[in-house]
């Protein structure tokens, strides 16, 4: 399993931007680029903005991209690798590989706040997809493919509590519910455009290891 390592705010801070890697706390003013959106260091607060060279720009790229979807070095260069050697856009297709993970999948249905719950959520194994325990967090679901809760884990607190406020939860268009159940079905392949943009540019990620 993948860890992110090292102090998760300092993160963001050095992105810039919310990653959004401590769940409930990144949506409340507690969150640290509420408080204190420079670089962490003495030298932050004084250099807010870094001016960085067209490497640094990438470089920046691929590590927030890597820390907000939890991922090791290795596994996302292999994400890329594969996006590579195959047909069509290279961006594209490595963002349906981060997106397409089933940790992603259950973290973008909200069932969970943050990569880190989820990936410990699919390791305890409760999930299913297409009726058969998952407990790989790097497992890729595909279009067609079925996610449910195992009826066990259902009656678990957090997901008995959890389960009224997901009607609130905007979903992108390539995963639907069932209302009022722990039942997703992805039905498309997830778009760039509605996954990470504005989060950082894939452009320079893909820029990043073609050097
Ligand atoms: Fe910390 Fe979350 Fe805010 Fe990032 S978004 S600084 S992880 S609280």
């Amino acid at each position: 399993m993948a860890k992110v390592l090292g102090a998760k705010c300092r993160m963001c801070r050095r992105a810039g931007m919310k990653l959004f890697i401590k769940g409930d706390r990144c949506y409340t003013t507690k969150c640290a680029i509420v408080r204190r959106n420079y670089p962490p260091g003495q030298a932050g607060a004084k250099n807010s903005k870094p001016r960085l060279t067209g490497y640094g720009i990438q470089l920046r790229e691929k590590q927030k991209a890597k820390q907000f979807y939890g991922v090791s070095e290795t596994q996302f260069a292999n994400y890329f690798t594969r996006a590579n050697s195959k047909v069509g856009n290279t961006a594209d297709i490595m963002v349906q590989f981060l997106e397409m993970r089933l940790d992603n999948v259950i973290y973008r249905l909200g069932w969970a706040t943050s990569h880190a719950q989820a990936r410990q959520f699919v390791g305890h194994g409760y999930f299913l997809v297409d009726g058969k325990k998952v407990n790989i967090p790097s497992y890729f679901v595909k279009p067609g493919s079925v996610i449910t809760i195992k009826p066990r884990s259902e009656k678990y607190s957090y997901f008995m509590e959890l389960l009224p406020k997901l009607s609130e939860k905007n979903l992108p268009s390539w995963l639907v519910t069932e209302p009022g159940t722990y039942s997703a079905k992805v039905v498309d392949a997830p778009k760039t455009e509605e996954t990470v943009q504005g989060l950082f540019d894939m452009k320079s990620i893909i820029e990043f290891y073609s050097r």
